[in-house]
């Protein structure tokens, strides 16, 4: 059976490369290639920019109100087409269907809205400087390159265009080589709904065509999402041609359990922050710190529900809750981290292995994982493991717990449970991330900023200030009297 073959989508249209290179992606549930996509070469990469620099001058020429109104329609667009595009990233990611067909396109769709939707509100001010004054402009920036990671593919390429377009940008998105389709529709659908060619442009490859990206002086700022590492690189790279970036990393945040808290609510909690997309979300809650006085109660109902309610096997099933990991590197990853804690001296509560579901045998699952009784030091509880693992903690002092929870040099995420209200938010405003939760776990809203602090990140993805990221300043004085001039 052939399988198709997906090439690099440039002005409006696919275009060949001329290499001929391809890369092969597979369905992380069945281990089979569903599809082949070319290469970005250097025709592509050249014709990538010529085309964002029309798209730049056509697009940023509209008005906000003009923009605004095609990207709506867009949103109109992912919405109707919600199944199909749920169904590329289920088979794309591995992620169960139940989720896909509720949140990842709807949310990727809610943040081009409100975007949309801000982008005729974005003015500039205006001062009287004695006779004379000086009004500002909000202008785009130019073209703006968005890397993504494969946990969310479409969703990230949204959540950058969304705010890139309607500032009057143009983008050129690279998604991650394991996820390349779900950027690839919506590019089609931005076409559809009127987006002018060459506005919103899709290159695919891996790390070599983000660093071509990240390098190329005529693209003014790099939106990045993925790991630490990788951030550093983009970073220094992007320092060659002084981009602007922001830069959305990783995470090992933390949840602290009080001993006043629902418990079983906690218990939601922890389960919806470390089993939800198998693990494999950023801001997940990997480091959960239970009180004492809670502690037993707590893993008791963590592991009566973890091993009752998981349903692992073929993401397409409605049913199933847990899906499969990215890749088999990326399985074998998680299950040398498992290995690690079970060699530490961590108590294996629940999980622990690879599974095989009779309805997806040949995909990269890994069963929900429950360490407890674990130490700060340990290697599970300062990595990110992105996969489904969690590591449970007591603690009995709140000055304690929170010199723990923000002993580390990531600040994606935190949260709370506790009754107590004052409590809750003394706690929340010592520690040191970017994303946080009291009583709640994981709901990120397009209203609300999202970012890391320390090296979990730079700058901010939704909410208001994000359009100022995409936006460049622009100072005119206007003299309204003669020169005073010594000359
Ligand atoms: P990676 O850092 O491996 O890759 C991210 C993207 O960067 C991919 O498109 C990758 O290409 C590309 N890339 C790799 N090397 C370079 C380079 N030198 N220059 C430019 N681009 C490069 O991350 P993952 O895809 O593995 O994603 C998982 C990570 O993403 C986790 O750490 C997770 O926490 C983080 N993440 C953060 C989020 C946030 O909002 N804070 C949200 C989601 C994930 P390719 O994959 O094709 O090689």
């Amino acid at each position: 059976m052939t399988t198709p073959v997906y090439e690099n989508f440039i002005n409006g249209h696919f275009l060949k490369n001329q290499t001929g290179d391809t890369f092969a992606v597979k369905n992380p549930a069945t281990d089979e290639v569903i599809y082949h996509v070319e290469i970005a070469d250097e025709f592509i990469q050249n014709a990538a920019i010529e085309s964002a620099k029309q798209g730049f001058a056509a697009w940023s020429a509209m008005t906000p109100i003009e923009r605004s109104r095609i990207l709506l329609k867009a949103v109109a667009i992912l919405r109707e087409r919600n199944d199909e595009l749920a169904k590329v990233e289920v088979l794309d990611t591995g992620k169960p269907w139940q989720e896909a067909e509720c949140v990842d396109v709807e949310t990727g769709a809610d943040v081009i809205e409100y975007f949309a939707g801000l982008a005729p509100a974005q003015v500039g001010q205006q001062q009287m400087v004695g006779n004379d004054f000086y009004y500002t402009r909000k202008e785009p920036l130019g073209i703006c390159a968005g890397i993504g990671a494969w946990n969310y593919p479409l969703q990230i390429a949204c959540w950058k265009s969304g705010p890139a377009l309607a500032a009057g940008n143009a983008v050129i998105f690279k998604p991650s080589e394991e996820t390349p389709l779900g950027a690839i529709k919506l590019a089609e659908i931005f076409i559809e709904a009127g987006v002018p060619a060459g506005v919103f442009n899709v290159v695919q490859g891996a790390a070599e065509v983000g660093q071509w990206l990240t390098a190329n002086p005529n693209i003014e700022k790099v939106s990045f999402t993925g790991e630490v590492g990788t951030g550093k690189k983009v970073m220094a790279s992007a320092a060659g041609s002084l981009k602007d970036v922001t830069m959305e990393l990783g995470g090992k945040s933390p949840l602290l359990v009080f001993d006043d808290a629902d418990v079983s609510q906690a218990v939601s909690a922890a389960m919806l922050g470390n089993f939800y997309t198998q693990g494999e979300i950023c801001t997940n809650c990997t480091r959960i710190y239970v009180h004492k006085n809670v502690y037993q109660q707590f893993i008791d109902e963590l592991k009566t529900r973890t091993e009752q309610n998981i349903i692992a096997g073929d993401p397409m099933d409605p049913e199933v809750n847990l899906g499969a990991l990215i890749s088999k590197k990326h399985q074998e990853l998680v299950l040398g981290y498992i290995d690690k804690g079970i060699q530490e001296g961590a108590t294996l509560l629940t999980g622990g292995k690879a599974l095989s579901p009779a309805s997806a045998p040949n995909g990269y699952f890994v069963e929900p994982t429950v360490f407890v009784d674990c130490k700060d030091d340990m290697t599970i509880v300062k990595e990110e493991i992105f996969g489904p693992v969690m590591s449970v903690l007591v603690f009995d002092d709140e000055d304690d717990v929170i010199l723990r929870a923000n002993d580390t040099h990531l600040g994606l995420a935190a949260g709370v449970f506790t009754k107590d209200i004052q409590r809750a938010h003394r706690v929340i405003h010592q520690l040191q991330a970017g994303i946080c939760w009291i009583n709640s776990y994981g709901n990120s809203p397009a209203e609300m900023p999202v970012g890391g602090y320390k090296q979990s990140g730079i700058g901010r993805e939704n909410g208001i200030e994000t359009l100022d990221h995409y936006t460049q300043t622009k100072s005119i004085y206007v003299g309204m009297s003669n020169i005073e001039s010594p000359f």
